[in-house]
């Protein structure tokens, strides 16, 4: 099958192409003679040359022309990009791309073979056909005329920069980025070649460490690598980029334990009530306290700042004292009954961490199960595990303690960020360790608000983010105080579990 053009067609073709490029041929001759193609030459040697000559001649025409303009538009570009820029400018699929722009495939002349062989459709036939085409226009219109032609072709120089220098060797590139990254080599896996021999397709996976990257198929092996290429490197530079702004954004939460995450008045009571039963052994008869006795015991719990007290606030309510001496005297109290029973401070943190360590040794699962936890605040702190906040415990509790509670229901919390009892540090002096880490955002939760005052008083904790918890072990009157502290977020547990999920 023969796609020449008929002469009379030809003829009107070539005319038509000179009105597109806007220039008439001096000497026609030349134009027929790009347009021969030695196939056509091989079967008609009377009607002259081939476009070999004129090839030749383009090709330098069109590096000429494409060398200047991208030296003139590309200025801070070393010459390894602007070669990289030229070739992919002037390649193979460059000139096709020219050719069939000015419609040239249509008009060239094939030998029958080379037609029926599909040659008009053939990369590297219609690439040098640009070219001589471009040399028969240099020899006839001068060089600014076809710089003028050539010009009129190209892409944006926006677009031609936007795929440089990477992305023009798309596999380099990733290479190249794996390589500075430290993530190995990437290779590429034939999966399957099917379709017919003249159209095969291929299916190609790619692979990163054991891990695949992605999937492609497509008829040209060298492009479904490309693309796949393209493709790995654009989603690695968007996951790196994502874990370096994660790494600037390091947002801190930490949290106080009991009356926060922990309701803690049920054990805290037992535990008082047995270890004041080692001290007392008379007054307190039972083995545990009545119901009845836990339940004053929780109605005191507010005045309780630091474990042992569970002990002296048990013998206060054992001495039947009114709930006003609590809140207002409660700090004479227990200097009053240590001092009338030769007790000291250190002496009451050794019977009520023995007592705990008893209780645990002897029934875990029973101490285990005494502590409560507030509604839906463990679903909330496993969220936060979750998330990419770094989360920390500032308890006045021994850190065993909070871990083994926090492990039986499912919280696993990094050990490590339990600062607790046993460091013999404030709360304030352990916000200034964590700030000095350079967090971006530290947050500090606290039911305690004489806690939180005395954060506030240290000026280089202004930064820190104070959120009182209303739900813990605060009075009402605290909750009131706490409302009128500017610098105070107040909870509810409810809206605080929802800001926890979702910091
Ligand atoms: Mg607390």
């Amino acid at each position: 099958m023969n796609y020449n053009l008929k002469s009379k067609e030809h003829a009107l073709a070539l005319k038509k192409l000179q009105e597109k490029i806007g220039y008439t041929f001096k000497n026609e001759a030349l134009l027929q003679e790009a347009l021969r193609h030695t196939s056509y030459v091989a079967e008609y040697p009377q009607l002259g040359k081939s476009n070999q000559r004129l090839e030749f001649l383009g090709d330098a025409v069109l590096e000429l022309v494409l060398t200047s303009y991208i030296f003139d538009k590309c200025p801070d570009s070393d010459e390894g990009i602007l070669t990289k820029i030229r070739s992919y400018l002037s390649n193979e699929e460059a000139n096709t791309d020219y050719t069939r722009k000015l419609e040239l495939d249509k008009l060239l002349l094939l030998g029958k073979g080379e037609d029926a062989a599909n040659g008009r459709n053939k990369p590297s036939l219609l690439g040098d056909l640009f070219e001589a085409f471009l040399g028969a226009l240099y020899c006839d219109g001068g060089y600014e005329c076809a710089e003028k032609l050539c010009l009129s072709l190209l892409p944006s120089m926006e677009d031609i920069l936007a795929r440089f220098p990477k992305e023009e060797n798309p596999k380099g590139a990733l290479q190249e980025f794996c390589q500075e990254h430290n993530l190995g080599r990437p290779t590429y896996e034939l999966l399957s070649r099917t379709g017919p021999v003249h159209k095969p397709l291929f299916t190609v996976r790619i692979v990163l460490g054991k891990k695949e990257m992605g999937r492609a198929t497509g008829n040209s092996l060298k492009g479904v690598e490309k693309q796949l290429a393209g493709e790995a490197l654009k989603s690695l530079k968007q996951i790196l980029m994502g874990q370096s702004q994660e790494q600037e954004r390091q947002v801190v939460v930490a949290l106080d334990f009991d009356g926060v995450i922990c309701d803690s008045a049920g054990e805290t009571g037992m535990s008082g009530w047995k270890a004041a039963r080692k001290i007392w052994p008379k007054l307190f008869v039972r083995k545990v306290p009545s119901p009845k006795a836990l339940q004053a015991f929780r109605q005191v719990r507010p005045f309780l700042e630091t474990g042992y007290h569970a002990i002296l606030l048990t013998k206060m309510l054992q001495e039947k004292l009114p709930f006003q001496e609590f809140q207002q005297n409660c700090q004479f109290h227990f200097q009053r009954i240590m001092d009338e029973n030769g007790l000291d401070k250190q002496e009451l943190i050794r019977i009520f961490g023995e007592t705990r360590d008893n209780w645990i040794q002897e029934n875990e699962e029973e101490w285990l199960g005494v502590h409560g936890f507030f509604d839906g605040i463990l679903d909330a702190l496993n969220a936060l595990l979750k998330s990419n906040c770094k989360a920390y415990i500032l308890t006045t509790k021994q850190e065993r303690f909070v871990l083994a509670a926090l492990k039986s229901r499912g919280v696993d919390f990094p050990a490590e960020n339990i600062f607790g009892l046993d460091r013999k540090k404030k709360k304030e002096e352990h916000l200034l360790d964590i700030l000095a880490g350079k967090p971006s955002e530290v947050h500090f939760v606290e039911d305690r608000l004489d806690t939180l005052r005395r954060i506030e008083a240290v000026k280089s904790l202004d930064c820190v983010k104070l959120h009182y918890a209303t739900w813990g072990y605060g009075t009402e009157q605290d909750n009131l105080d706490a409302a009128d502290d500017k610098r105070l977020t107040v909870h509810t547990l409810q809206d605080f579990n929802r800001w926890l999920s979702n910091i």
